[in-house]
């Protein structure tokens, strides 16, 4: 197949439940869009059926690649291992995996990377988790703010597009406990939060 212009990394951490759909909304993106796109499934150790479920999806469909990882490393270290393994030519699109990302952003976020942009992140207005967790999460961002250096937006995730050539310097970051949002602020280049 010849290579692709967008690769979208979904790690996957127990989530049999959300698969099926995961997988038709992920097709619908792909099927409504002019970009030739693949997509780069890590399984990060899950106990549940995940991992059968993806090795049969990518039996069947070309467009889905799949990465095992020994065990269970954490959300960050299978993002990373995404990455790593990537062979789009523009753009890579970072998104989780239990359908609190919508895959369906991808033409919009892409048209900001073809004005420009090297990273197209998402900013939550909004999020459907428990009070505990909310206020876990708001507190975070704010207090990185105060302490970092680096200006890390707020209340964005991993969700995010980010250039080929971003993906590279990420891929070269020699650090062991990463932080992914963090790192890609770091790296510059034009950045927007949508
Ligand atoms: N995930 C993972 N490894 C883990 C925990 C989570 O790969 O150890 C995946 C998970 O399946 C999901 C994404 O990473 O696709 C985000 O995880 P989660 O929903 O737990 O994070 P939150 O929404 O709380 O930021
Ligand atoms: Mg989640």
């Amino acid at each position: 197949m010849p290579v692709p212009q967008v690769n979208l990394v979904v790690p996957l951490y127990n989530e049999e439940q959300v698969f099926d759909q995961l997988i038709q909304r992920l097709n619908t993106v792909m099927d409504n869009s002019d970009l030739s796109i693949e997509v780069i499934l890590i399984d990060d150790g899950s106990h549940d059926a995940t991992p059968q479920l993806m090795e049969q999806l990518s039996y069947r469909d070309a467009r889905y690649h799949t990465v095992f990882l020994s065990r269970n490393f954490g959300h960050q270290l299978a993002l990373t291992a995404g990455l790593s393994v990537v062979t789009a030519t523009d753009a890579v699109m970072v998104i989780d995996g239990d359908l609190q990302d919508p895959p369906e952003l991808l033409p919009e976020f892409y048209n900001y990377y073809k004005e420009g942009y090297d990273v197209v992140y998402a900013v939550r207005e909004k999020r459907k988790e428990g009070l505990l967790k909310k206020v876990a999460y708001k507190f975070f961002y704010r207090f990185m703010k105060r302490v970092s250096y680096i200006d890390i937006p707020l209340d964005s995730g991993d969700f995010s597009l980010i250039s080929r050539r971003v993906v590279d310097q990420l891929n070269r970051m020699p650090e062991e406990s990463r932080f992914i949002r963090g790192m890609r602020s770091w790296i510059g280049y034009k950045q927007i939060g949508v």
